[in-house]
């Protein structure tokens, strides 16, 4: 087996552990750079035989076009979601690889625990009591028994996150446009679920149909005091909307792993920095908002198989093999591609 060379980007200590573990095996040697993947960088790709990538790189036409001048041929994301890559600059010259599923409970349980620290306000208590502060005055949450909780997106992760809110007792109804056929869940309109529910959970893609579907109109409806947890993709919603809706007290809370314009600040120590972006730096100062740094993915056994399945895809393309886990232009956005013939996207 020949080794081939990965220039992997955006990388983390976390990053190496399995990765480290799991090369040699796969036959790679891996080059890690700290720096995210973007236009500046992307010379640091000369001389690998493959990229691996992760959600807030730089995934753009004039990347893409680098990377191919350098001989790039495929880049493997080490991530599920896929909103950032430039599909139809890539199709064609780069096969673009990604992780379809490693722990859809690593993310539901992430959701589990803002919904719970939220509505029982942990965040603060934490604080107060590490003053020595031991009021519970303004603490006060709610019952999730007998609540509604409104799941938007029924895939892998919003399977999860409807047994364990049912394992709470309460009330799940969903929306999504490709229902679980036979399924026990009870589907509605996103109307009737955004003005229902005492919890909202976002579960869907990122998608042109999908972007600010939690808008200002939609907050408008929302039951008053109901909880919005977002474990997905920041720009789900619209942030200064959700402001908004804190401010003038219709939204009770609001549990965000991400963020809009996550990509210039999410995974890097800014704490000695003057934060540039008012929208996040005002969301960070209201006490019913808790964000953590899109880390619902980080378990040992998210880790592990992140690392398995983005091995596994690259040794694959070297190999000549089939390429289950490809995404292209033609299969992302009309659902087909020449995979079903000839086992890869072109
Ligand atoms: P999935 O593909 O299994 O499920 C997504 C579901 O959303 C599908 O059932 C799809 O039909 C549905 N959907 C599509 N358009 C919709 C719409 N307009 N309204 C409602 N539902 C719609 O994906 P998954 O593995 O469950 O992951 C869900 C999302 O979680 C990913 O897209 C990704 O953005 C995010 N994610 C976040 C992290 C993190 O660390 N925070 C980690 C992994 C995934």
């Amino acid at each position: 087996m020949n080794t081939q060379k990965i220039a992997f980007f955006d990388a983390k200590p976390y990053d190496h552990i399995w990765m480290d573990e799991l090369k040699e095996a796969f036959g790679f040697n891996i080059k890690y750079f700290e720096s995210r993947l973007n236009h500046d960088t992307v010379k640091l790709a000369q001389g690998h035989d493959a990229v691996v990538a992760f959600v807030n790189d730089i995934i753009d036409a004039t990347v893409i076009e680098q990377l191919y001048n350098e001989g790039i041929r495929v880049l493997a994301l080490r991530c599920a979601g896929f909103n950032h890559v430039d599909f139809k600059a890539a199709y064609g010259k780069i096969h673009i690889l990604h992780v379809p599923a490693y722990s859809p409970y690593a993310v539901a349980e992430h959701a589990a625990a803002l919904l719970l620290s939220l509505n029982r306000k942990i965040h603060r208590a934490y604080n107060r009591t590490r003053d020595f502060n031991f009021s519970i005055n303004g603490l006060m949450g709610f019952d999730l028994r007998g609540k509604t909780v409104g799941i938007i997106g029924t895939g892998k992760i919003g399977r999860v996150f409807i047994d364990i809110c049912r394992g709470f007792g309460m009330h799940v109804i969903a929306h999504d446009p490709y229902p679980i056929k036979d399924s026990d869940i009870r589907y509605v309109s996103l109307d009737e679920l955004i003005k229902k529910s005492d919890v909202i959970s976002l579960h869907c893609p990122l998608t042109p149909d999908t972007h600010h579907i939690i808008s200002a109109a939609a907050l408008k409806k929302v039951k008053k005091g109901a909880i919005i947890i977002n474990t997905s993709r920041g720009a789900l919603i619209d942030s200064l909307a959700l402001i908004e809706a804190i401010k003038n007290g219709q939204l009770g809370g609001a549990g965000l792993d991400v963020y809009e314009e996550e990509s210039d600040v999410f995974y890097e120590d800014l704490s000695a920095s003057v934060i540039q972006d008012d929208v996040l730096a005002r969301l960070v100062t209201l006490p019913n908002v808790l964000i953590t740094s899109h880390q619902a993915f980080l378990t040992q056994e998210a880790l592990e198989n992140i690392a398995q399945t983005t091995l596994q895809n690259l040794r694959q393309f070297f190999d000549g093999a089939p390429l289950p886990n490809e995404i292209c232009y033609q299969c992302q956005k009309f659902g087909n591609c020449d995979r079903t013939h000839q086992e890869r996207c072109f």
